[in-house]
């Protein structure tokens, strides 16, 4: 297998200052488990978080091996109990925040709709659903043929921002759902997204929150980390300032009901610590942490959150 190429970033992406400080040293990947050790690093002036250095963009696909759970076909099957338990648990923060699944706006005329980084599809499924034109971008040839399939009515392209052609001024709703921690250059992608989208036309984003308790709790143990594959960290400020800078508005935001990166977090600081857990107990330690985590995100406060803003002017 080929090695993965290391390059350094030697501005912050989201202020261009030069000066950062190692926030944590060897770090190694708490999911797919890759051989290596990476450093997060913080920005001096603006707080953004970062791995540097970090894979270079034309060997980031070797870090995404087979096993990566985001590529994995969906768990399917009825899980009564744990539905019925998680019904129950995260009543509070469904009764505060709504279902699970984000809200699909009205379709606005014929309202069209971008998903950056599509995936398998799901979401757009959703939205072609309530009734929106969809189109999406997805690098990975084997996710666009499972994406066709999800929204054959669609149109799914397959490339990144930079090398699919797009319409400017034309998108009613652009949705980035756990993808601008993935990329190269968040900036430089958001303001693409921005040329394509109406004035008035709305963002969806979903990504981790390092500013969140669960992520001061564990620290580098924290599976949002997810070495070397997320290459940004965001908290709520830091966020602002980036759809700031690249004209959006932040109108809204909500923790997302994902209480496996809690569970999954224990049991790596466990496993680092020497001690490996059966699937019975990672399932036990799932159910005792969800009502903590429940609070939480009654609270405000989630490992990931879901960001809805608005396109200005810049
Ligand atoms: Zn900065």
């Amino acid at each position: 297998m080929p090695a993965v190429q290391l390059e350094r970033l030697e501005t912050c992406n989201l202020c261009g200052s030069a000066s950062a400080d190692i926030l944590w040293q060897d770090v190694e990947d708490p999911v797919c488990g890759l051989p290596g050790a990476f450093s997060l690093v913080r920005c001096s002036a603006c707080q953004l978080i970062y791995l540097n250095p970090r894979p270079t963009p034309g060997s980031i696909a070797l870090c995404y091996p087979d096993n990566y759970p985001s590529h994995l076909p969906a768990a399917t099957g009825p899980e009564t109990m744990r539905r019925r338990f998680e019904s129950l648990v995260f009543w509070p923060c469904r009764r505060l925040y709504g279902p699970k699944s984000p809200r699909t706006p009205p379709p606005f005329g014929t309202g069209r709709c971008l998903e950056v980084g599509c995936g398998k599809g799901q979401l757009l499924r959703e939205f072609q659903r309530a009734g929106w034109d969809v189109t999406g971008i997805e690098p990975s040839a084997k996710a666009v043929a499972m994406a066709r399939q999800a929204v054959p009515d669609g149109t799914i392209v397959e490339g990144t921002l930079e090398t699919v052609g797009l319409r400017d001024d034309h998108f009613d709703v652009a949705i980035l759902w756990h993808v601008l921690e993935h990329l190269h250059d968040p900036m430089r992608a958001l303001q693409i997204v921005h040329r394509r989208m109406r004035t008035g036309g709305r963002l969806l984003l979903a990504l981790p929150n390092i500013g969140s308790c669960e992520a001061r709790i564990f620290g580098r143990y924290w599976v949002n980390l997810d070495v070397p594959r997320h290459l940004f960290h965001y908290s709520v400020a830091t966020l602002s300032r980036l759809l700031a800078a690249t004209g959006f508005r932040m109108t809204w935001t909500r923790p997302q009901i994902n209480p496996s990166t809690i569970s999954s977090s224990c049991a790596y600081f466990l496993k680092r610590h020497g001690i490996s857990l059966p699937p019975l107990a990672g399932r036990l330690v799932y159910a005792a942490m969800s009502p903590a985590a429940s609070l939480s995100y009654t609270m405000g406060d989630g490992g990931n959150m879901e960001v809805w803003a608005t396109r200005i002017e810049p």
